[in-house]
């Protein structure tokens, strides 16, 4: 694989930009090598700026879950491009987008769009302290939440886990609102609870976590957590950027049948166009700037194009049998990648919840914590990565990241990596 262009465009960037990269894990740190600079996409595939071609399981970190350039998106843009690209006033695009969502979610009853899922997040969390009054957070190892500072927090050592914090710049005084639990642990939550009264604003968790690796919990988990926070008078965040829109229309909240207080949304939502949001049911949300007293704002918040681009991809992830496909075609390549691993004993196989999938290195086959992942392990990882690449595979690239199936893979596609897949893998265990 020529990757020169790449490569010249990379030694450009790093005079540019800190790291060469707008977002850290672009700079293919954990994986060795250079970034590669992407040119243009279409459905499934993307092309490099050296003409190397791929088929994109990274799909923008997971918004484009109706893969690149998907034409009802692009007419709809365009449509709203060409009337002006913000007017920092009310618009009929957001309405729309507001009410089809809203119409289509038995979860939220008002929503607010923001201009990132950390934005989303950020919100979330100062509604919820606005709510209760009160102060600490909890949220569990092994999930992400944006780069909010009271959420760049990791567990502190011993029982009582106080969270440390985990980016410079992030005041301690902050990072103590912040405990740090086990995901998967019931009796850890309890204590917690028991350990603070009346102090919990609220417990944020990625219902499917899947920003360190794919942590599938038992949603007998997920209800325990439902209960304590209402006994306890602690708002239940779920943070659905990933896993709304992306596992069902109505996201973890829907596929579980969990009502949580607050969902915070992100890339899905936007059509590939930077957008967020959150929402609860109409007394929570009344608490709000301008009916109530939690500010919140922004100067591109809503903004027309952004809003057409959702409008149009979540009309399409409406249509029937949408999520069906999607979960269909992400079941042959993990079941494919499955049985090849397992008839040669490999140490890996794929796990999936609809059209996400992570590869894992392990024969832990219940990987539901943060520790359960071998860091060691990701030396394969990095392998098969560079493999995958030079056959035309693109994945993020880190092995805690979990690859996205889009609507417009086609099953040419999916033969095509599993074939991919397996020469990959007979290189990463026998060579
Ligand atoms: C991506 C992500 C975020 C942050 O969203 P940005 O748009 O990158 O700010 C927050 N929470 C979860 C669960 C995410 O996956």
């Amino acid at each position: 694989m020529n990757n020169n262009i790449s490569k010249q465009l990379y030694t450009e960037a790093l005079q540019c930009f800190p790291g060469g990269v707008s977002s850290p894990v672009r700079a293919f740190k954990s994986v060795g090598g250079t970034p590669i600079f992407m040119e243009r996409g279409a459905g499934s595939h993307i092309w490099d700026v050296d003409g190397n071609e791929y088929i994109d399981f990274c799909c923008s970190w997971g918004p484009l879950i109706l893969g690149h350039t998907h034409p009802a998106v692009v007419a709809k843009v365009t449509e709203a491009l060409h009337k002006g690209t913000s007017f920092g006033t009310p618009t009929p695009y957001e309405l729309a987008l507001g009410k089809l969502i809203l119409a289509n979610n038995r979860f939220i009853e008002k929503i607010r769009f923001v201009s990132s899922g950390t934005e989303a997040v950020m919100s979330a969390i100062r509604l919820a302290r606005g709510y209760t009054n009160r102060n600490k957070i909890i949220k569990f190892d092994g999930c992400y939440h944006g780069h909010v500072d009271s959420m760049l927090v990791k567990a502190g050592s011993g029982l009582v886990t106080f969270g440390i914090s985990s980016s410079a710049g992030v005041p301690q005084s902050l990072a103590q609102e912040t405990l740090v639990l086990p995901l998967n642990d019931v009796a850890a939550l309890e204590q917690a609870f028991a350990d603070n009264p009346d102090q919990i604003a609220a417990v944020i968790i990625e219902p499917i976590p899947a920003n360190n690796g794919l942590l599938i919990q038992n949603r007998d988990y997920l209800v325990a957590m439902r209960q304590l926070c209402t006994q306890n008078g602690a708002m239940l965040i779920f943070d659905e950027v990933i896993s709304g829109f992306r596992i069902g229309f109505e996201g973890a909240a829907g596929y579980y049948d969990i009502e949580p207080d607050i969902i915070t949304y992100g890339k899905i939502i936007g059509g590939g166009m930077p957008v967020g949001a959150y929402g609860a049911n109409k007394t929570i949300m009344s608490h709000i700037s301008p009916d109530g007293p939690v500010y919140q704002a922004g100067t591109l918040s809503g903004n027309p194009v952004a809003m057409a681009a959702g409008i149009a991809q979540l009309s399409e992830c409406l249509t029937p049998n949408f999520y069906e496909n999607l979960a269909n075609k992400t079941q042959h390549l993990v079941d494919s990648i499955n049985s090849f691993c397992t008839e040669r004993n490999y140490l890996c196989y794929l796990t999936n919840i609809g059209s996400i999938f992570w590869i894992v290195f392990s024969h832990d086959h219940a990987i539901r914590t943060a520790d359960q992942i071998d860091a060691d392990s990701m030396k394969y990882f990095k392998v098969l990565y560079h493999e995958l690449l030079n056959k035309g595979i693109y994945l993020g690239p880190s092995g805690y990241e979990v690859g996205f199936i889009s609507s417009a893979h086609t099953d040419a596609d999916i033969q095509h990596t599993i074939t991919a897949m397996k020469e990959v893998l007979m290189v990463v265990f026998e060579k």
